[in-house]
């Protein structure tokens, strides 16, 4: 839509992200991944917010509270965020993978293939204006482009995702940063550029007609397989929409 207005309004959008997140909770397209995770961490924050972080997946505070970057990087995110006068729950933040990867292992392309939909769906239900992403794995899958963090940290590029033109910043991962001081360095100056970012105009946004005569995108595609019968109740899970 010109202007980078939505044509859906943030209510409509929030409860259609909603059902994203039931199907999350059930989806057992990784089953390893399945078995071993103790939460689906969503992700949480505004659920309309112009700003979106995507980090890797949960690690075990995550997996236990169902929130995502609640452990000593989440505080770091936090404090950088307060260095640029913004809180958490001014943002959205979530990650790659959903679910934690057993022991913390990087995340298999399998399942970064897997779970991306969920990923490209929030971005189509939130609307971000900047898109952060924090370090390699979301990075490389937000740009379908193997070039490393190293290189292009603290460059801003427009891309498309789905049906949404959005300006995509990839920074460092606070978890690296937190025990490489010259690192922290220069994530704290990435980060400072974001206000910045922030205030550019909003991009134009794709006409939703052009999208009528191309390929299916993934997320028109069929819905995020859900594993669970009929009968089977979701596990009980922690409120990750409170924030919304
Ligand atoms: N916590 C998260 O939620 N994601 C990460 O990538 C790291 C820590």
């Amino acid at each position: 839509m010109p202007g980078g207005g939505s044509a859906r309004p943030p209510s409509e959008r929030r409860e259609a992200l909603k059902e994203v997140l039931a199907q999350a909770r059930s989806c057992e397209r990784c089953s390893e991944l399945a078995a071993s995770r103790r939460t689906v961490v969503f992700g949480s924050g505004n659920a309309d917010a112009d700003l979106m972080f995507v980090g890797e997946a949960p690690g075990a505070s995550e997996d236990e509270q169902g929130l995502p970057f609640v452990g000593r990087a989440g505080k770091l995110l936090d404090q950088l965020l307060a260095e640029i006068g913004m809180q958490r729950s001014e943002v959205f933040v979530c990650n790659t993978l959903k679910c934690r990867p057993p022991g913390n292992r990087d995340p298999l392309p399998v399942e970064i293939e897997n779970c991306q939909e969920y990923l490209l769906r929030q971005v189509e239900l939130i609307e971000p204006k900047v898109i952060c992403t924090l370090g390699n794995f979301s990075t490389k899958l937000l740009r379908r482009d193997p070039t490393g963090i190293t290189r292009l940290h603290g460059q801003s590029e427009v891309i498309t995702l789905g049906r949404r033109a959005v300006r995509l910043y990839p920074i460092y991962h606070p978890a690296a940063a937190l025990y490489t001081p010259r690192m922290l360095q220069t994530l704290r100056e990435d980060f400072a550029r974001l206000p910045e970012l922030l205030a550019m105009p909003a991009l134009e946004q794709p006409p939703p007609e052009s999208f009528d005569a191309t390929e299916p995108t993934a997320e028109e595609e069929e819905a995020p397989a859900s594993g669970g019968g009929e009968d089977e109740q979701p596990a009980p899970q922690p409120d990750q929409l409170g924030l919304f």
